[in-house]
Parts: C-alpha cells; sequence; structure tokens
C-alpha cells in the first residue's frame, strides 16, 4: 500500500501561508507516498491550487441545509477536497462527538467521493489505567462502518496525551497497538482490513519521524503542529 503524509492545520492558516505550501507541493509533486493537506475550509480553494491533496478536518452528515455555520462533505469536495478528517479527538472533546456521529459523517465524507482518515485514541487516565486496546475496540466498533474499504478509509490512532505535547508512546507501544488494530481490522474488514492504512498521530516531528514509520504496520502519520510549516514538514514526508 502508498504510506500517506497527512497534515492537520486544525484552526490555523491564513492566506499567508499558501507560498509555503506552493514549495511542498513542488518539493513532493514526485513523491512515493501520498502527500495530504487537511486544512481550515476558508483556505482549501487555495491550498488545492497549489496541486497538492487536500482535505477538510470534518464536514456535517448532511450535505446541505440549516446548520449554520457548519461545512459538508459535497461542499468540501466542491472546494477541491480530497480527503475529509472525522473523529478527531479535539471534535470529540469540544464538540461532544460521539461514535454515532463520527459514523455519520464519515459515510457523508464517502458519499461525496472523499477518502475519510478516521481518527481514535485513548486519553491519558485511559492509557495509565491500561485500557487503551479496550477503548480503541470500542472507538472501531462504534465508529467505522461496515462499509469502510482500504480504498474509502484510513485509521489514525492518535493517544489524546500525544497530541501537541511533545510525548509519544515508545516505539514497542505504537508497535503493540497498531498490531492490535491491525488484526481487529483483518477481522473485522478481511483484506479490506489488511490492506488499510493505519496512521500514528501524536508529536509526530523530523526527530522521531523516521523511528516511528520504522514499525510494522504504521503507514504514515497525521501531523499536527509539524505540519504547519513546510521546512518541518518536509523531512517527515521524506522520512516516509
Ligand atoms: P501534533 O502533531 O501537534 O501533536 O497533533 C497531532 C494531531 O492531532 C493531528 O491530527
Amino acid at each position: 500500500m502508498r504510506k500517506l503524509a497527512a497534515g492537520n492545520w486544525k484552526m490555523n492558516g491564513t492566506s499567508a501561508d499558501i507560498p509555503q505550501l506552493e514549495a511542498l507541493a513542488n518539493d513532493h509533486h514526485a513523491a512515493s507516498v501520498d502527500v495530504v493537506i487537511c486544512g481550515p475550509a476558508t483556505l482549501l480553494t487555495r491550498m488545492a491550487a497549489t496541486g497538492l491533496s487536500v482535505g477538510g478536518e470534518d464536514c456535517h452528515p448532511a450535505p446541505s441545509g440549516a446548520h449554520t455555520g457548519d461545512i459538508s462533505a459535497p461542499m468540501l469536495a466542491d472546494a477541491g477536497a480530497t480527503h475529509v478528517i472525522t473523529g478527531h479527538s479535539e471534535r470529540r472533546t469540544d464538540h461532544g462527538e460521539t461514535d454515532a456521529d463520527v459514523t455519520a459523517k464519515t459515510t457523508a465524507g464517502w458519499a461525496a467521493n472523499l477518502h475519510v482518515i478516521l481518527c481514535i485514541g485513548e486519553t491519558e487516565a485511559q492509557y495509565r489505567a491500561g485500557d487503551t486496546l479496550d477503548v480503541l475496540t470500542t472507538q472501531m466498533d462504534g465508529s467505522i462502518p461496515d462499509a469502510a474499504t482500504a480504498q474509502n478509509t484510513t485509521i489514525a490512532y492518535e493517544p489524546v496525551w500525544a497530541i501537541g505535547t511533545g510525548l509519544t508512546p515508545t516505539p514497542q507501544e505504537i508497535a503493540d497497538v497498531h498490531a492490535a488494530l491491525r488484526a481487529y481490522l483483518t477481522d473485522r474488514f478481511g483484506d479490506e482490513g489488511a490492506q488499510m492504512r493505519l496512521l500514528y498521530g501524536g508529536s509526530v516531528k523530523a526527530s522521531n519521524a523516521a523511528d516511528i514509520f520504522a514499525l510494522d504496520n504504521v503507514d504514515g502519520a497525521l501531523v499536527g503542529g509539524a505540519s504547519l510549516k513546510a521546512a518541518d514538514f518536509s523531512p517527515i514526508v521524506t522520512a516516509l
């Protein structure tokens, strides 16, 4: 499978950031891995014009309607997006999104021909209690629709306590979790699950990317802070 270096700009980025995205697009247009930047809806059209693959950071389950301030999956696609993130822990926390919401948003993303990067991850308390795999299994049971395929979905494992903290699980912990995720996906989705990309996310940076990418069942990364500047993201793409 082709590996994926995905950036998530979160609530960052203005038109002043477009030139460095053009540089990123130039540097990696012939990359042997997929590069996607998920950015704010306000910038998607301009981001897509750089030639990079771009994605939304969330979508509403409905294609249109009376939902002030929300963005639908067809609107993301219309703006040039090919991907959308669902289930990010910041959405789950800031907006109370449930697994059922994530299922609905994921289905909506597919209906608009978007490839969905579906996020799961345990909190620090759950990690300390040794509940990581139980939490992830519950999230996958509840949030990955049955129609998921390797073509339409990528799973991103993002321990909540590793996001933006500079902390990461040990390489062995990441390898163990990803092996368990692969076993779950293969058990539930057969060959599709065996081929579905599994990203790691949480404090990935140039200095730890190569070690993380060397692990079995790590098919790329979902990168927050270190995706904001091309100079930080480029070495991560190269490490993949
Ligand atoms: P950081 O890379 O800033 O830790 O963020 C990870 C993340 O949440 C990507 O979706």
